[in-house]
């Protein structure tokens, strides 16, 4: 009975050890981190957790442990110039879900922090997942309310994001042409730029799929950088495929802190 007892707490142990990978070291505090998130909103009753929908309140949870614990938050078009910083954070949000605006946009006004928006054109009604995978047909994306032009204006206006990138219909990159996938890239930043009046440094591959071509194509086009949705520390001398560490709905706040200091969570 004892050793049936001894074997499970084992068990028990070597999960917790992989799914959290706790003696993984920390990375270097001067390596910037950059966090992803998609949605900043409770979980659909209908559908199973998702990762890419991160409570209000775990926000702030992070919003807080950044500030309380002396972190600089930056906008991606900063990255050099806090490059060698401690303790430097970017948050980052792909899509451009209305939640950004309702959930994200006053939380982040009241830590004092910024963020960079990677902003899909077309992005109402648009489901793009079914571009990925077929199956992914459940219309849930498609219905889930997207940024208007003037919320965007007005976060823009108050100095607290900045837009990046992230193409005009969020194509799947493998699946679309060179040409296709040059105007994709390069014309989203020009008309980014002429609707809001503002610079576009960086962009975000969709679905953080991407190549040796995708990586020449946003060299060429005057962005200063690019990330990617690989988990992980950035590493500034790579601008063009920068990892990020990814914030997931489906996190504790333990979980959370770890992939600050990591890069990632664990391996299961
Ligand atoms: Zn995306």
């Amino acid at each position: 009975m004892t050793i049936t007892i001894a074997i499970l707490i084992d068990l028990l142990l070597i999960l917790f050890s992989l799914k959290y990978a706790w003696w993984y070291p920390r990375k270097d505090m001067k390596k910037t981190r950059i966090m992803m998130y998609h949605m900043i909103s409770g979980q659909l009753e209908s559908t199973k957790k998702s990762g890419l929908r991160v409570s209000p309140d775990m926000f702030e949870r992070h919003l807080k442990y950044f500030k309380n614990n002396g972190w600089k938050f930056i906008k991606m078009s900063e990255l050099q110039l806090y490059e060698n910083d401690n303790k430097v954070v970017a948050i980052t949000f792909d899509d451009g879900y209305l939640d950004n605006y309702t959930n994200a946009f006053p939380l982040l006004k009241k830590y004092n922090a910024c963020a960079t928006l990677y902003l899909v054109i077309d992005r109402h009604k648009n489901d793009w997942s079914v571009k990925k995978n077929p199956k992914h047909n459940t219309g849930v994306l498609a219905n889930e309310e997207k940024l208007s032009d003037d919320h965007i204006k007005e976060m823009l206006d108050s100095g607290v994001f900045e837009l990046g990138g992230h193409t005009i219909t969020h194509p799947f990159l493998p699946n679309t042409s060179t040409d296709d996938k040059q105007y994709e890239m390069i014309e989203c930043k020009n008309i980014l730029e002429t609707t809001f009046n503002s610079k576009v440094s960086s962009f975000a591959y969709p679905f953080g799929i991407y190549n040796d071509d995708d990586v020449e194509i946003v060299k060429n086009s005057s962005y200063e950088s690019a990330v990617t949705t690989d988990e992980g520390v950035a590493d500034l001398d790579l601008p063009f495929e920068l990892k990020r560490i990814k914030a997931s709905g489906k996190d504790n706040f333990f979980a959370f802190k770890l992939r600050v200091q990591k890069g990632f969570r664990g391996f299961i």
